[in-house]
């Protein structure tokens, strides 16, 4: 077992896509214990959904839109959506996928009965809207579409505007997975014409795991009451009890967890905001992209369709190269990377966000350099 010192220390990095590599700030935050009742806890949570709102929708919008806070990781803030805002009959959910994310979409309506149909464009392409578009003429029973914006397992962006403005011609209600993108990649609601996103506080704004939330339209959220097929993600149930008692959830929340959460926000305000962010990601992500190349490595995904996130490399062919000792030795030299999830092929991930920074992705392309051994 670790000792509690050695807790305390950052033993490596976590270059993976969430959980990720938090500041000091935001692990000191969680030192202190909070009463779930108490104004001083409410509040913060208060200030927090207010916050994510005005993070995404510009001012004068934003008392159209609200936020909740759920319990769980990521996959639980899609289920709450899903399982909540598509009513039990007259309703139809198309589901775009491209990657394990996307799927999982389709498995939650699946294990929710939900009326659903599930469009796959292959772990290695972008979802094409003019196939939405073909679809949603054809199949007038779909009254839903949900989509993921950058799809971790391969590091793809998909074009998420382009799409809303066909989910929003047909007139669906729009459910966005920004889970990996949200606070890392500036997205405005208003243009997204989203209805529903979800991401999760182990992501972009840097904060530890223990709840996703949702940020969505109100008024549409006001008419889901009763469809919840679950008791504890019965989304609209938490967010009348969060808005009725000034921040207090349903059931017990995560407080450190929370608390954690509001530290990095602020943090996020004192780097610049998602636009600094963004911009820090994106060149970590162009250092590591073009340092890779020069050692010889391929990426999966062409570079138009490459989030700012995480890039999949193919695995190199020789047959000297053997992931476990590879991962292995990178590890022991402070940098903790992703092993493939891309089905198709052989393949690792280096995420590039958290608390990471353009010296950390030179010093790791050193290590991977002095790593190679075929
Ligand atoms: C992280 C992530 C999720 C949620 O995964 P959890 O393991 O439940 O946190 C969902 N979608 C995307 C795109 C993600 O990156």
């Amino acid at each position: 077992m670790d000792r509690l010192d050695e807790c305390l220390k950052r033993p490596y990095l976590l270059l993976t896509p969430g959980p990720l590599s938090t500041s000091e700030g935001v692990r000191k935050a969680m030192l202190k214990d909070w009463c779930t009742w108490d104004k001083d806890y409410n509040n913060l949570v208060e200030e927090i959904r207010q916050e994510l709102v005005a993070l995404c929708v510009k001012s004068e919008n934003r008392k159209k839109y609200t936020s909740v806070l759920m319990q769980g990781s990521g996959s639980f803030g899609v289920e709450s959506v899903l399982g909540t805002v598509i009513p039990r009959k007259n309703a139809k959910l198309l589901v775009l996928a491209n990657g394990a994310y996307g799927n999982r979409m389709g498995e939650i309506a699946s294990t929710l009965r939900i009326n659903y149909r599930i469009e796959k464009f292959g772990d290695k392409n972008p979802v094409i809207s003019e196939k939405v578009r073909k679809i949603l003429e054809e199949d007038s029973e779909i009254t839903h579409v949900s989509i993921v914006h950058s799809e971790t397992t391969s590091g793809i962006l998909n074009p998420v505007f382009e799409v809303g403005k066909i989910v929003k011609e047909f007139n669906k209600i729009y459910i966005v997975d920004a889970m990996s993108s949200f606070g890392g990649i500036n997205i405005s609601l208003e243009e997204l014409q989203a209805d529903f996103i979800i991401s999760s506080s182990n992501k972009c704004i840097q904060g530890v795991p223990g709840f996703s939330f949702i940020i969505c339209k109100k008024n549409i959220l006001e008419k889901c009451v009763g469809q919840a097929r679950s008791l504890s993600l019965d989304l609209y149930e938490q967010w009348k009890t969060m808005e009725e008692n000034h921040g207090k959830w349903r059931f017990t929340s995560p407080t450190h967890t929370v608390r954690a959460f509001y530290q990095a926000l602020s943090e996020l305000k004192e780097e610049g905001g998602i636009e600094a962010r963004e911009k820090r990601y994106r060149e970590n992500n162009k250092i590591l992209r073009e340092g890779m190349k020069e050692l010889g490595f391929e990426t999966f995904i062409p570079e138009e369709f490459q989030s700012p996130i995480i890039t999949s490399f193919i695995a190199p062919k020789s047959k000297d190269y053997n992931f476990e000792k590879f991962y292995k030795n990178l590890k022991k030299q402070g940098f903790v990377i992703y092993p493939g999830k891309v089905t198709e092929i052989d393949s690792f991930r280096i995420g590039n966000i958290g608390e990471v920074y353009p010296q950390d992705m030179r010093e790791l392309l050193q290590v991977i350099k002095n790593s190679i051994t075929w």
